[in-house]
């Protein structure tokens, strides 16, 4: 036999019955966007290297060691598979000068890379469920964004998920809370990480999303963003929190949150449950107003979130949701090839009536085919026998509700008897 190829690390295959609840996961998603306005958009996986490292921000744990970057051997350039999907829309949208007559909400589902360790929750290769609102400046749509992920996790029969948020301000409130940043983790030096050292005066603020718990002290006790704040930041911040009481929300106000990327300003929020260990955090998002003019637009306000798809999933079985499992309408036992024609013709003729129908196939006696139509949970067997063929008939048995009859259909009008198996 042949050595057997594996899978990359930390990259996972989705197979039956696993991958129904990720249909069932991804058809709520596509509704929910239905009924919110937020149209599906879908970009390469594949993007230049200098969208994330222009966008993203140099000093981030992304670029920094996360992203699967190479050269393109044919021609030199330098491209990276995506490890988030905002800076992708907005490449699209700005090329595409989509924004020309007016804001636009998107959403996509798919996958990201990143190259971390592997372990539950985070993997190298994930998939994200995101959106994107472009083009609105004010609080409503902050409310909106955060909303929606709000009636999904109802939508998905989720419990509790705990919203916390904060306000980045704008670039020149940051610079002031900088400098007393810098101030007092210098103060702190001995109480720094290597890395928190380095980024000391090129990064900061990522000081204050380290996931090293020695360093939650000093972190704790760093000044906050939020006391820099001006009146114009303060408002909108305001504005989005009456938006969220009104329509019954709770928030934690959490000044740490700062999220890994640089693109961010204003509102910043996290959806996040202590059900799932380290990796708490199912969802993130926030304002990016100036990432449009950053990739190369018009200036433009944006925000939107990302949310992990394993995350959700991994929490939905923690709570004992279970999506309802996929099963045929029928299963068709064919205990002798000759029929196979007629039962090909028939089920065919049923399908297109909307019936799902699985036929069996590799052939097998009559009582391991039943075997099998028991197993797929069908709630009919139709059963062309030699004798109901003889008839110009198939056999219809209910599978599931006992007290229901075997009754026999004719074989030349399938579809006049179709909607009686088709599940209503
Ligand atoms: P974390 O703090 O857990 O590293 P992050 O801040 O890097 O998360 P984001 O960039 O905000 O994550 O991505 C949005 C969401 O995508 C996260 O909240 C999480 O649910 C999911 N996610 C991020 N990285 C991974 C990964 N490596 N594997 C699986 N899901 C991930
Ligand atoms: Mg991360």
């Amino acid at each position: 036999m042949a050595e057997p190829i594996q899978a990359v690390k930390g990259m996972n295959d989705i197979l039956p019955p696993e991958s129904a609840r990720w249909e069932w996961f991804e058809d709520t998603v596509r509704a929910l966007m239905r009924r919110y306005s937020y149209r599906y958009v879908r970009t390469p996986i594949v993007e230049p290297t200098p969208l994330f490292v222009r966008g993203l921000g140099e000093v981030t744990d992304i670029v920094e060691k996360e992203m699967y970057s190479f050269t393109d051997s044919m021609n030199g350039d330098a491209l990276t598979l995506r490890p988030e999907g905002t800076a992708g829309v907005v490449r699209a949208v700005v090329e595409h000068s989509a924004l020309y007559d007016g804001g636009k909400r998107l959403f996509y589902i798919g996958p990201m890379y990143r190259h971390e360790k592997p372990q539950r929750g985070r993997y190298r290769e994930f998939y994200q469920v995101g959106v994107e609102a472009l083009g609105f400046g004010g609080p409503d749509v902050d409310a909106e964004v955060i909303l929606m992920c709000r009636a999904l996790w109802k939508d998905l029969g989720l419990g509790e998920v705990r919203l916390e948020l904060n306000s980045l301000g704008q670039p020149d409130e940051r610079k002031a809370h900088r400098a007393a940043l810098i101030a007092h983790f210098e103060a702190h030096q001995d109480l720094l990480d290597a890395e928190a050292k380095r980024r000391l005066h090129s990064n900061p603020l990522r000081i204050l999303d380290t996931k090293n718990p020695a360093m939650q002290p000093v972190v704790e006790a760093a000044p906050r963003l939020m006391d820099y704040l001006g009146e114009a930041s303060l408002k909108h911040f305001d504005g989005l929190k009456a938006m969220l009481d009104a329509a019954g929300q709770p928030y934690r106000i959490n000044p740490r949150l700062v999220r890994g990327m640089d693109y961010y300003n204003l509102t910043v929020f996290e959806w996040v449950t202590d059900k799932l260990g380290a990796q708490g955090t199912i969802c993130g998002g926030g304002r990016y107003d100036g990432l449009v003019e950053l990739i190369g637009g018009k200036p433009a306000p944006g925000i939107g979130w990302g949310m992990g798809i394993e995350r959700v999933l991994d929490l939905l079985q923690q709570v004992g949701v279970q999506p309802p499992r996929p099963v045929p309408d029928a299963y068709a036992v064919v205990p002798d090839a000759a029929a196979l024609p007629v039962a090909t013709r028939t089920v065919e003729a049923l399908r297109a009536a909307g019936v799902c129908v699985q036929l069996h196939a590799g052939g097998g006696s009559m009582k391991s085919q039943f075997k099998k139509a028991d197993a797929s949970q069908a709630r009919f067997a139709l059963i062309f026998g030699a004798d109901e063929l003889a008839a110009g008939v198939v056999a219809v048995k209910p599978l599931r509700d006992g007290a229901a009859t075997q009754s026999t259909q004719p074989l030349d009008t399938p579809a006049a008897w179709a909607a009686a198996l088709r599940t209503p």
